[in-house]
């Protein structure tokens, strides 16, 4: 961040007085700049033994395959945001969400909250993010294809252990980019 959001005069990284760690703070107008961490809500919608996946049509990661998921948006909530992805990627209609896991990825200030439940319908068709849209069962998920770790674990996750009880992990990245999941409960 370079500049004042508030009053567009340069920002400077600083400890603000009472706090304990650097903001950018702007000289002139005193605006706190807090940056916090960014909740992504997706999910696993299953018809059967068959997941719905999507093969992105948007950097970063085109063409591999994901989960619907994505930013939340102001004035929605969780289960709410991944309903929305799910439309927006696929055409899909969710089903109730029940809460899947919170997996926090504090190397990109990232939290992320999956859903599981079923396709209301069948119904599917890409969105604009997605070059293609499919039902896939275990054999048929392209496992050297997918997007992002966290993808590639929610779907071990979930055809390992199931659904009965929230899933609670963190991930860790190391020097050479690999992604290591750590169960906290
Ligand atoms: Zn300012």
């Amino acid at each position: 961040m370079n500049y004042c959001s508030q009053c567009g005069q340069q920002v400077t990284l600083k400890i603000p007085v009472d706090d304990n760690r650097e903001r950018f703070v702007c000289d002139h107008c005193g605006y706190i700049h807090y940056q916090n961490p960014n909740n992504v809500c997706g999910a696993i919608l299953t018809r059967g033994d068959r997941v719905l996946m999507c093969r992105r049509a948007i950097e970063p990661r085109y063409g591999l395959w994901t989960l619907p998921a994505g930013f939340m948006e102001n004035n929605e909530t969780v289960a709410e945001a991944a309903a929305r992805e799910a439309m927006e990627e696929a055409n899909a209609q969710a089903g109730p969400l029940t809460l899947f896991g919170i997996f926090s990825m504090p190397y990109i200030s990232q939290v992320y909250l999956m859903f599981h439940g079923e396709l209301a319908s069948e119904e599917i068709s890409p969105g604009q993010e997605s070059l293609e849209v499919a039902m896939m069962s275990r054999e048929q998920i392209p496992w050297d294809q997918l997007a992002f770790p966290v993808v590639e674990h929610s779907l071990k996750l979930y055809y390992e252990h199931g659904t009965d009880r929230v899933h609670h992990a963190w991930f860790s990245r190391d020097e050479q980019r690999r992604v290591q999941l750590h169960f906290i409960d």
